[in-house]
Parts: C-alpha cells; sequence; structure tokens
C-alpha cells in the first residue's frame, strides 16, 4: 500500500520570488535598497526567531549600509520589497560546526537564536523559505572560498549566487548534495527503522545515503539499503524533496517494499541498529513524543518526519 507526503517538508517552502535577473542587476537593487529588509544568520546557523518560533526577525537593510555588505545575499523580492540576508561570526573568534540540535527548543514569546532544525517546522512558510535558502547559500560561502580547479582564492557575485575565481576566472554556482531517503515498509503495517551509531539510544529513522557518481536516484535507494540492513526492496516510488543544509544536501525522499521476514543485517560502523516498527507506535511517537518506550524520532524540520508522519497518518505536532 503506497502513501503520498501530507503537505510540503518543512524546509521545501519558498514562498516569495527568488528574481534571478535582479540579482545582477545593481541599478534595480539600489532603487529597492532603501526599503529592502536583512535577515542575521550567524556562523552557527542560526538565526532570531520571534512569535514563539513562527517568524524569522528581519531589519531594515539601510541599517547595514547604504547597499548590500559585502558578503550579503539576495534572497528574492514580494510586492516590491527586496529580502537580503548577511552573516555574522556567533561570537568572536567562536568556530563552531553548524547544526547539531536533536532537541526541540522551548519556545518564548521573546525573540531567540535558533538554527533551521530548531525552528524549521515552527517557521510560517516565508520565514522558513528565507532561512533555508540564507543558511544554504552560506554554508556554500563557506566550503568554497578557492577555486576547485586552480586553487586561487574567489570571489562572489550576482548578489551571492555566483562564485569566481581571482586566478582562472572559473565561475561555480550554488552547489548541493544529492542524497536519497527511503521510508521501506512491508506494504502493510510495518516500517523499517534504523538507528546511527552516533545517535543517542532509541532515537530511529528512514534510511538514507549519498547519491554515487554515475548512480542513479534508484540504483541508490536498493544499493544503500541493501548495504545498510541487508534488506532488497522493490516498488521504488518517489515522494518529495527538501533541501538540508548541514552542509549542503538535497534530500530525496522515496518509499519502497521490503519482506519483513528477510533477516536484518546492520552494516558495521553505519547502523547500530535496525527493526521493524508498527504503524501504531510510529503514530503514537509522533504525537506524543516519548509516549513509546525506546522509540524517538526525528525533528519536525527534517523530511524524515514528514515521511514518517505521512504514512502513518499521525496529526501534526510542533
Ligand atoms: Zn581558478
Amino acid at each position: 500500500m503506497s502513501f503520498d507526503l501530507v503537505g510540503l517538508p518543512a524546509l521545501s517552502r519558498f514562498t516569495i520570488d527568488r528574481s534571478e535577473p535582479l540579482r545582477g542587476d545593481s541599478e534595480r537593487i539600489a532603487a529597492l535598497w532603501p526599503k529592502a529588509r536583512m535577515i542575521v544568520v550567524d556562523t552557527r546557523g542560526r538565526t532570531l526567531v520571534a512569535e514563539r518560533g513562527t517568524r524569522v526577525v528581519d531589519r531594515p537593510a539601510v541599517e547595514f549600509g547604504e547597499q548590500p555588505p559585502l558578503g550579503s545575499v539576495l534572497l528574492g523580492e514580494q510586492d516590491g520589497v527586496a529580502y537580503f540576508a548577511v552573516l555574522m561570526p556567533a561570537e568572536e573568534g567562536e568556530q563552531v560546526p553548524v547544526g547539531r540540535s536533536w532537541v526541540a527548543p522551548e519556545l518564548t514569546d521573546e525573540p531567540q537564536w535558533l538554527d533551521l532544525r530548531q525552528a524549521g517546522a515552527t517557521l510560517d512558510d516565508m520565514s522558513a523559505g528565507l532561512f533555508t535558502t540564507a543558511a544554504a547559500l552560506f554554508q556554500w560561502h563557506r566550503l568554497g572560498k578557492f577555486c576547485a580547479k586552480c586553487g586561487s582564492p574567489t570571489g562572489l557575485e550576482k548578489s551571492g549566487w555566483v562564485s569566481v575565481c581571482s586566478g582562472c576566472g572559473r565561475e561555480e554556482y550554488p552547489r548541493t548534495d544529492a542524497a536519497v531517503i527511503c521510508l521501506v515498509h512491508d506494504g502493510a503495517d510495518q516500517v523499517l527503522l534504523a538507528r546511527g551509531p552516533g545517535w543517542p539510544e532509541g532515537r530511529f529513522s528512514v534510511l538514507a545515503g549519498f547519491v554515487e557518481s554515475g548512480e542513479s536516484l534508484e540504483a541508490c535507494v536498493a544499493r544503500e539499503i541493501l548495504e545498510e540492513v541487508g534488506v532488497t526492496v522493490r516498488d521504488i516510488r518517489y515522494l518529495g524533496s527538501q533541501p538540508w543544509p548541514f552542509p549542503r544536501s538535497l534530500m530525496i525522499g522515496f518509499e519502497a517494499v521490503a519482506d519483513p521476514s528477510e533477516p536484518l543485517v546492520p552494516a558495521d560502523g553505519e547502523i547500530a541498529e535496525a527493526r521493524w516498527v508498527s504503524r501504531a507506535d510510529v503514530r503514537m511517537a509522533i504525537e506524543e513524543p516519548g509516549s513509546v518506550p525506546g522509540l524517538g524520532l526525528a525533528g519536525g524540520a527534517s523530511i524524515a518526519f514528514r515521511m514518517l508522519q505521512s504514512w502513518s497518518g499521525a496529526a501534526h505536532s510542533a
């Protein structure tokens, strides 16, 4: 029995015009600047979120200078208002790996600094889209400071959307790594979940892996599941996708069917534990986190959450 995603994954929402032609049009940008808005993302991948996690705080862009500051990006335009983002250090001299929050924050009325994993599911559509795109672009900037061909430093053009090599002139556009994620079920009421080696006890999710060079998405699904848990799948079907900028993935979601009588063989070093879980348990674990002993699921910002929610018929819980 097949299923579809109920609603877009949290980080796939982008409601404003991405305005690609505007990126290189300095005259129009100058005309839009007085009314433009700016969101600030820090080097830990966090932005200031208000109204109990529902809205990203934006500021008048003119507070940041008479023109877009160096390293800022143009996210898009809506009703004559251009939206920009700028990166700032989380703390002076701080070097922090971006995004690793498993625990949902307590959302307050006071603005708080939250990352995409924490706020992605509670933000409204416009805020989620702006924040996701800004976080993804800044990750690409961070990882692409030197030319992949000649090693010279690169500079940014087109409002942060093109990097150009100072040595050989090579242009690069924002990079994204394709990864498949697959909800494997038995065609009836069981889903195959697994736990990664570094994950907390009881934390489970669906299986995922990076697409290899020269590989199709469907072949990757079949290979990853066979490699990770020793199971052969059939009826592989596309469900939907979402950006996951940690650091720069595009998660491409599938469902597939497997036979639960096949023995599960977790891959050494990749999967700590794998098991079949009932639809009722998944639904309860989503609707009342902590209510099913030994079963904690992925956070609401992930496509894994949306896949499990859609398959189990669970009501949405923030
Ligand atoms: Zn170069």
